[in-house]
């Protein structure tokens, strides 16, 4: 059955039931079905012809039904993360050729742009509406990563590859229902997020959101632990982090807890499994271009991790996707070998809204369409697949993608000298960005200055080094490794 259908009969089903806990306030379902239906008829008022709407994120009640109002409109959602830098915003807006953004009542003007104030529509006494012919617009959302050429990269998720995942992750046997409580920790701009609020409403379910002041992974813990939660997807980061509580933490009500995002260790996952007795745990994988997630591996109570250099693998792929490894002609290489790994399937994207993009993301073998996801990988003989890490510069900060290009890309203008940015890992397992530039500067902190200005705040670097000459590796190329050993030295 097409998610949307789903969705509006759980509107109506659950009215009684609680749909959100926001900042330990409920929302009921039908509250929240009253607002979806407000913010429907204001689209249809004001904005008929618009297929692609922006909203910018917080932590309320209007910028989820905002999203629900626009999926079951048929339209594609593009979400805004206000606090980043206006001059980046700007490219995303340009990009996915937005001319209005809904908004709760926040100062923001971005030009040639309408902001629709989400607060100042009234309820009235419509039902939700569901639009019923072909999707209006094929793209659900658009979600825009770090790009390594210092613009960020648009990719379109369409109704098709949303219902995909949909139906792929009740194949998964959750069996999520209305007694669930389900974490949603993930910024609305970070694809973990959909199937954080999605599923559960789908199911009936309340959705508990991370509020966006304070210590996020402290408030992640607050709410598992206050409110008991039954299911709860999370970034492996939040376990680094948790590390030296887990001798108090006891969750006996988690029934599903998993993880996605980032290489989770072996080691850590099995203590973790103590504080959440009952529940299951599974490591799942997935880039945003085959939404949200598309392999799963469930760790075994008791018989060993599968894992490789201590990161736990990465399963097998869900219903309705597939994957092969690949040597850099695209040619499958045989089992044990490590290659890149390439997923195809119905969650896969059609394509980047930046098209030059495409011609090297995808290729074509035998028929197929393949995406190629950057990810070393594996295949073991009991077909599971290992992740090896990844085969570029792109890394993952407390869960957020990011290119170190991007991040260089801004540097180098700042400072015109040679830029390198590498990843440093504390020894309580949390990571930083570093800069390191090849000529002395006279003032570090007006870089970091210049960057808070282009950047998201999670790719700010935390120091800047110089280092000069940079060492070379055998092919004359800067030597990363060597950089991020020194730095990790200092
Ligand atoms: P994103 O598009 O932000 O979801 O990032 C996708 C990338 O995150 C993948 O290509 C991997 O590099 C990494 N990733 C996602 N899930 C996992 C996982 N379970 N284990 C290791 N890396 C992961």
């Amino acid at each position: 059955m097409d998610f949307c259908l789903q969705l509006e009969q759980s509107l109506l089903k659950n009215a009684a039931r609680n749909a959100f806990c926001i900042q330990d306030k409920y929302y009921s379902y039908a509250a929240f079905a009253q607002r979806v239906a407000a913010i429907q008829q204001r689209l249809e008022v004001g904005y008929a012809g618009t297929l692609r709407v922006g909203l910018t994120i917080a932590d309320n009640i209007d910028t989820y039904a905002t999203i629900v109002a626009l999926l079951l409109s048929g339209r594609t959602y593009i979400p805004i993360n206000a606090h980043h830098p206006a001059e980046r915003t700007m490219r995303i807006i340009e990009q996915a050729g937005l001319d209005v953004v809904f908004s709760q009542n926040i100062d923001v003007a971005w030009p040639g742009v309408v902001t629709e104030d989400t607060t100042a529509i009234a309820n009235g006494n419509r039902q939700v509406q569901r639009y019923a012919g072909e999707c209006a617009s094929s793209y659900a959302y658009i979600l825009f990563t770090s790009g390594s050429t210092g613009v960020p990269k648009g990719t379109p998720i369409t109704y098709h590859n949303l219902d995909a995942f949909v139906s792929a992750f009740d194949a998964l046997g959750y069996e999520l229902n209305e007694e669930d409580r389900v974490l949603q920790m993930f910024d609305l701009t970070f694809d973990l997020s959909v199937t954080s609020y999605l599923n559960p409403l789908i199911a009936g379910a309340c959705v508990y959101t991370v509020p966006d002041k304070g210590m996020k992974f402290t408030n992640v813990y607050a709410l598992l632990e206050e409110y008991q939660l039954t299911f709860a997807l999370m970034v492996p980061s939040v376990l680094s982090f948790l590390r030296p509580y887990f001798d108090e933490i006891r969750l006996p009500e988690m029934r599903y807890s998993l993880f996605c995002g980032e290489a989770l260790h072996a080691d850590v996952s099995r203590e973790w499994m103590k504080c959440v007795p009952n529940a299951v745990v599974d490591n799942v994988y997935g880039p945003t271009e085959a939404t949200i997630f598309c392999l799963t591996y469930r760790l075994p109570a008791t018989n060993d991790i599968v894992a490789h250099n201590g990161v736990v693998c990465i399963g097998t792929p869900m219903q309705g996707m597939g994957c092969i490894v690949v040597n850099d002609d695209n040619q499958p290489v045989a089992e044990g070998e490590k290659g890149e790994l390439c997923l195809f399937g119905h969650q896969v994207t059609p394509g980047y809204l930046d098209e030059e993009k495409n011609k090297v993301a995808f290729f074509g073998l035998d028929g197929v369409r393949y995406y190629r996801t950057g990810d070393v990988a594996q295949r073991l003989p009991d077909g599971n697949y290992i992740y090896c890490g990844r085969a570029d510069h792109q890394v993952k900060i407390q869960g957020f993608r990011v290119e170190l290009g991007e991040i260089e890309h801004h540097a180098r203008m700042l400072c015109a000298c040679n830029v390198v940015a590498v990843v440093v890992t504390n020894e309580q397992g949390a990571s930083q960005i570093d800069l390191v530039l090849e000529a002395e500067v006279a003032d570090q902190n007006e870089i970091l200055k210049g960057l808070r200005g282009k950047l998201p705040s999670y790719m700010v670097p935390a120091r800047v080094h110089a280092i000069a000459p940079f060492p070379l590796n055998v092919n004359g190329k800067t030597d990363r490794k060597e950089l991020t050993k020194i730095i990790a030295g200092l």
